[in-house]
């Protein structure tokens, strides 16, 4: 969310040394570029924004220890607090910045004037900013990237300069074709001097004689509460919470920021559903700015609303689900898979179990020497499967092992044995079954279902039949 900056100082060429003929054309660096001086730091500054920012904090305070509170003046206060704060939520940024619905003159004309209020520069202005923080979200590009840091994504942004040449440029002619909105940049100084002090104080003045209070509480302290919540949709919303949709960017969820921001804390969702009028989609979340839509589109002052298909929101939602799982998968070793083991022949198995501890289960060689002596089936057992093929025992011949035994069992994998009966088995268990076995994930890590181990027998056949 945004404030009015002054005009962009365009960035100039000299030529390089004293000597005209000097060939070498250097660009200037431009001030946004240069690094803080003592001589130059007011440069820097760009002071409308900055003006804009102090003077209601210091005022404010100052007002705070000189003016007793009226309960109707600061009743008042919080409802202006509200009425500005949507004008921007409702108005500036899902109506007029995202087009997430469409309102009738009446509503846009008071959104429009609540919005003012909040001083945060004029619609098509602010519009075009946060269509450049959507379209390049954590760039240089980014108005208020959180990459360059919390104090710049919340005010920085706007007390500084920024290189044009930088500037990530948007497409605003749609907003030219509402008159509300070509008036309101046309005549926004007078317009937000009223809606932000005067309208305020004029309210409480009139209404229940109390002036100043109006000035200091409804006008200025009020606009500092308003300011630094539509900043920290900005700030915070880029810095704490969850990312249940996407996490490429830094947006985020936290209902923390949506209390502040009137329901603009929804934020990882709104990135990723720039043009849906919701910001939080389950009915129990805060999004008072939503409400307000739906109670206008109830009264026939809002239609078109926008809203994405349930089933498409839910992709987005497995999708993230699936990265973090496989993020999970990929920190645990699963052994060696199958296609990197050696191949061997069955009689180089049974050389080779001469030596080693080598027990053969589902065409797969194990070497169980550091398991002997803690298999829970005892030594004894172990030993006698040395150098066979154990296939069946494993699988339920002599106890059907758990799920957990054949992933531990897949730690000691050593080979496999070429066109084992077993290894025949596993590929037909493939054949019927897509997953097992053939699937990796985004890192490339082999997926082992439960129960889908190349060591696991689908169906075992050697039990004798009860008699
Ligand atoms: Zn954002
Ligand atoms: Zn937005």
């Amino acid at each position: 969310m945004s404030m009015p900056t002054s005009a962009s100082a365009a960035a100039s060429t000299f030529a390089a040394g004293s000597s005209p003929s000097d060939d070498h054309i250097m660009l200037e660096l431009n001030i946004a570029n240069q690094p803080f001086t003592l001589t130059n730091w007011y440069k820097k500054m760009n002071w409308i924004s900055t003006i804009a920012l102090i003077f209601p904090p210091v005022f404010g305070i100052y007002g705070f220890f000189t003016t007793p509170i009226d309960s109707r003046t600061f009743l008042w206060s919080v409802i202006w607090y509200f009425c500005t704060g949507l004008g921007i939520t409702a108005g500036y940024h899902r109506l007029w910045a995202h087009r997430s619905y469409s309102a009738s003159w009446p509503l846009r004309l008071a959104l429009m004037l609540c919005g003012t209020g909040a001083v945060e520069g004029s619609i098509r202005w602010w519009s075009a900013g946060h269509r450049s923080h959507h379209r390049w979200t954590d760039t240089e590009k980014d108005p208020y990237s959180i990459r360059k840091g919390f104090f710049h994504s919340h005010i920085g942004w706007m007390m500084f300069k920024s290189d044009p040449k930088k500037k990530g440029r948007t497409n605003i002619s749609d907003l030219n074709q509402d008159p509300i909105v070509v008036f309101q940049h046309k005549h926004y100084l007078p317009l937000m001097i009223f809606m932000s002090v005067v309208f305020p104080t004029l309210v409480s003045g009139l209404g229940w004689g109390d002036y100043r209070g109006g000035y200091f509480y409804a006008g200025l302290l009020r606009l500092v509460f308003v300011h630094h919540a539509t900043f920290c949709v900005n700030s915070l919303a880029h810095w704490i919470g969850d990312q249940p949709f996407d996490d490429r960017h830094s947006p985020r969820d936290h209902v923390l920021t949506a209390f502040i921001t009137m329901g603009e804390g929804y934020h990882n969702f709104h990135h990723e559903f720039p043009a849906d009028y919701r910001n939080a989609i389950k009915w129990y979340q805060y999004d008072p700015t939503k409400w307000l839509i739906r109670v206008c589109h109830f009264v026939g002052l809002a239609f078109g609303l926008k809203q994405f298909p349930e089933n498409e929101i839910q992709k987005g939602v497995v999708q993230q689900k699936q990265k973090m799982l496989d993020r999970c998968r990929a920190r645990i070793d699963w052994g060696i898979p199958l296609d990197q083991l050696p191949v061997m022949e069955f009689d180089d198995f049974n050389e080779m179990a001469e030596q080693q501890n080598l027990i053969l289960i589902g065409g797969v060689i194990h070497d169980v020497t550091n398991f002997i002596g803690v298999h829970p089936g005892g030594k004894a057992l172990m030993k006698s499967g040395i150098g066979k093929d154990m296939t069946a025992a494993f699988n339920g011949g002599v106890y059907d092992h758990s799920n957990a035994a054949h992933n531990l069992l897949s730690q000691m994998r050593v080979g496999v044995v070429r066109g084992g009966m077993e290894v025949e088995i596993w590929k037909r268990a493939q054949r019927e079954d897509k997953n097992v076995d053939l699937v990796r994930d985004t890192n490339g890590v082999p997926i082992i279902r439960a129960n889908a181990h190349a060591t696991k027998i689908p169906s075992p056949g050697t039990l004798a039949p009860a008699s």
